[in-house]
C-alpha cells in the first residue's frame, strides 16, 4: 500500500485560525511528524500516533516522515504558521531531494497555514498594505553577513520588514544589530511592532517607535515577531484603545524620502 504525505501548517495558535483543510488533513492522518510543542496542540485520537522530536532536528524528522509515507503510513507534518514559511515544507523536499528515489513515487502535499506576519498584521490594522519582505534573523542556516546585507536592500527599498526568529537564548544581539541598522535608514519614530504569541492566550501587541524598539529588543523572544515599518507606515490615534497601524497601499512616483536621503 502506498503512503502520502502532508505538510500542514497549524497557524499561529488559535484553533480557529486552523484551516478547514489543514484539519481534514489531521483529521485523515495516521502518523503526526513534529516539534513537540505543535503536536501537543493536535487532541490525542485512538489511531494517530505522534512522533514528536526536538526543534533542531528538521531535516531528519522530515526523513523519519518520508520513510513512514514509503512505509503505506499517511504520515502529517505538523509545523506553526505556515509550513513554507521558515518551516517544514523546505526540510521535506531536502530530505526528498536527498533521498532515495522512490520516494518521489509518493503522493506529497502542502496545506498552507496563517504565517504570523499576516495574524500579527491583522491585529495591528494593517501594516502591510504596500510591498513588504520577511527575513529570518536566525543565522543557524545562513551567515549573519547574509541576513545583513538583505536587510540593508530591503531598508534601501523601503519595504515593510518582517522579522522572524528575531531572537532566542543562543542569539542574543542579532535583533538589537538588525534594529540599530533599520535605525541608519529610517526615522526614529518610525512605527515598529513587536507582535508576540498571537492568537494563543499569553498574546501581546506592542507598538513602539524604532527608537522605542532598540532600547526593547531584549524583551522579544523566540515567540514574537518584529515588524519594521516603511516610511509611509503610520498611526491612526482611537480612543479606548490602541491605535491602528497601517501602510498605504499607494507610493508616491517618485523614489520616497527616507531618513537617510533618497532610495
Ligand atoms: N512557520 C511559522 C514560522 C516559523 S519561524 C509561521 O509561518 O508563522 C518561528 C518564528 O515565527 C518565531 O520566532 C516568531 O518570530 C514567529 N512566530 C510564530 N508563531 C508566532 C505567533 N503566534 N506570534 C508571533 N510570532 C510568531
Amino acid at each position: 500500500m502506498i503512503g502520502s504525505l502532508t505538510v500542514l501548517g497549524l497557524g499561529p495558535g488559535a484553533p480557529e485560525w486552523i484551516t478547514p483543510a489543514a484539519q481534514a488533513a489531521l483529521d485523515a492522518a495516521s502518523d503526526l511528524v513534529g516539534y513537540g510543542p505543535y503536536l501537543d496542540r493536535v487532541p490525542e485520537r485512538q489511531g494517530r500516533t505522534k512522533h514528536a522530536s526536538d526543534n533542531r532536528v528538521e531535516v531528519e524528522r522530515a526523513a523519519q516522515a518520508l520513510r513512514l509515507a514509503a512505509e503505506g503510513r499517511r504520515v502529517a507534518v505538523v509545523s506553526g504558521g505556515d509550513p513554507g514559511v521558515f518551516a517544514m515544507a523546505a526540510a521535506v523536499f531536502e530530505a526528498l531531494e536527498a533521498g532515495p528515489a522512490a520516494w518521489r513515487a509518493l503522493p506529497i502535499t502542502v496545506e498552507p497555514g496563517i504565517t504570523a506576519m499576516l495574524a500579527a498584521a491583522a491585529r495591528a490594522g494593517a501594516p502591510l498594505g504596500g510591498d513588504f519582505c520577511a527575513i529570518s534573523l536566525s543565522d543557524n542556516l545562513k551567515p549573519w553577513e547574509v541576513v545583513t546585507a538583505r536587510l540593508a536592500a530591503a531598508l534601501a527599498a523601503d519595504f515593510v520588514i518582517c522579522l522572524y526568529n528575531p531572537i532566542s537564548k543562543a542569539r542574543p544581539w542579532q535583533l538589537g544589530e538588525a534594529l540599530a541598522l533599520a535605525a541608519g535608514r529610517r526615522a526614529a519614530d518610525t512605527p515598529v511592532l513587536f507582535a508576540r504569541a498571537v492568537g494563543r492566550p499569553d498574546e501581546s501587541l506592542r507598538i513602539l517607535t524604532l527608537a522605542e524598539a532598540r532600547a526593547a529588543a531584549g524583551t522579544a523572544d523566540m515567540a514574537t515577531l518584529v515588524m519594521i515599518g516603511a516610511s509611509g507606515t503610520r498611526l491612526i490615534a482611537r480612543e479606548g484603545g490602541a491605535p491602528y497601524v497601517y501602510t498605504p497601499r499607494s507610493v508616491a512616483k517618485r523614489p520616497c524620502a527616507t531618513s537617510q536621503g533618497r532610495t
